[in-house]
């Protein structure tokens, strides 16, 4: 740190994101990445943008800042109107733009102990007091515990890194005790299993719901995440996004993202048999005498009693298998494994019994 930095800036602790070493060809398991390609028609529509496909593109100008197409596009999948919908450059944009738009100046913001690390980081960084409301011993999270807390709150759902999801009837509780706030559900991987809010949209004008598309549509690498919400939430949104980068979705991201909605049915097969290999996964992970918990996302978060959570990952990492390791103390004897492709689980698993022979 510079001695110039704002000590705003210089008192908390960033995020850390899962590590992408290039020493040697990994298994990467470690950040809930997709194991397939993104949708046919994505690669080509990238392409056209960026004159790859000899006609020149359209780089030299810039994208559209009302990203009118990708949000009717939008729109239509979901069956609301493109009002109801914001995009961004990943969900994480839209996230800190919630802290920003939503809590603050006296205005405390709630979310679980154990959530998606994230938060904690946009609180500090938009100076916004927090609280961290502890999950159950079993990692559930009791909506009662989010009655009447009159601030901010976000909850994934199914939450980061345990995997657990909530009801639509616990989130509308959750909704309707905290009508004086904006409540964000953050379904990053609802389309692994969980039951969306977004019909609860029309009838809370506090309900924020962000998605992306870069687990369950094969796209982290693109960069575009979404909210669906009221008009009135969705405009807070544009003014921070209007005063801060009007064109914050490049033009190949957004014909991409068009391109992949048009295809929706290869993602939907994609999250099919990730689903399915998270079962099996699982199954196998048990029969070598690991607690898992059950997952509605695209990752199992497993423990076992023969060796512990790091060493774990670490004996894991030397053999080429990247996992995501969390020192936190309640969930220091976890590993949060992403559902790959069936291959890539049957070497996890051989040399998961490798270490534990040893
Ligand atoms: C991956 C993830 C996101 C954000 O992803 P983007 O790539 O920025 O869209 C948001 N929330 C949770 C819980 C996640 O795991």
């Amino acid at each position: 740190m510079s001695r110039y930095l704002n000590p705003r800036y210089a008192a908390f602790e960033v995020y850390t994101p899962g590590e992408q070493p290039r020493d040697m060809q990994y298994v990467k398991l470690n950040t809930n990445e997709s194991p397939y390609p993104a949708a046919p028609g994505v690669a080509e529509a990238v392409a056209r943008e960026a004159g790859g496909d000899g006609a020149g593109g359209r780089l030299q100008l810039y994208s559209d800042p009302e990203c009118a197409e990708l949000r009717d596009a939008l729109a239509a999948r979901y069956g609301v109107k493109r009002e109801n919908v914001y995009v961004s450059n990943g969900s994480d944009d839209i996230l800190n733009f919630a802290f920003m738009a939503f809590a603050g100046n006296g205005v405390r913001a709630f979310f679980p102990d154990i959530s998606y690390g994230f938060y904690k980081v946009f609180a500090e960084l938009n100076g916004v007091e927090y609280t961290q409301v502890p999950l159950k011993p079993d990692f559930r999270l009791d909506p009662a515990d989010y009655m009447g807390l009159n601030g901010f709150i976000a909850i994934a759902n199914p939450n980061a890194p345990t995997g657990l999801a909530i009801s639509r009837k616990d989130v509308e509780y959750i909704l309707k005790w905290n009508p004086d706030r904006v409540v964000l559900i953050d379904e990053a991987y609802v389309d692994f299993g969980a039951e969306s809010c977004l019909p609860l949209v029309r009838e809370y004008d506090n309900l924020l719901v962000v998605q992306t598309f870069s687990k369950s549509r094969s796209m982290a690498g693109a960069r575009l995440g979404f909210a669906i919400a009221q008009k009135t939430l969705i405009d807070d949104l544009n003014r921070i996004k209007y005063s801060t980068n009007p064109y914050n979705v490049n033009r190949m991201t957004l014909a991409a993202g068009v391109a992949a909605l048009q295809n929706d049915a290869w993602n939907t097969e994609n999250c099919r048999r990730i689903i399915e290999t998270r079962g099996r996964a699982k199954q196998a992970l048990e029969a070598l005498g690991f607690e898992v918990l059950p997952s509605s996302a695209n990752f199992l978060f497993a423990r076992s009693d023969r060796i512990g959570g790091g060493e774990l990952y670490r004996a894991l990492k030397q053999r080429g298998v990247l996992v995501r390791h969390f020192e936190a103390p309640r969930i220091a004897d976890y590993n949060r494994i992403t559902v790959g492709t069936p291959e890539q689980m049957d070497v996890l698993l051989a040399k998961i019994k490798e270490i534990l022979g040893a």
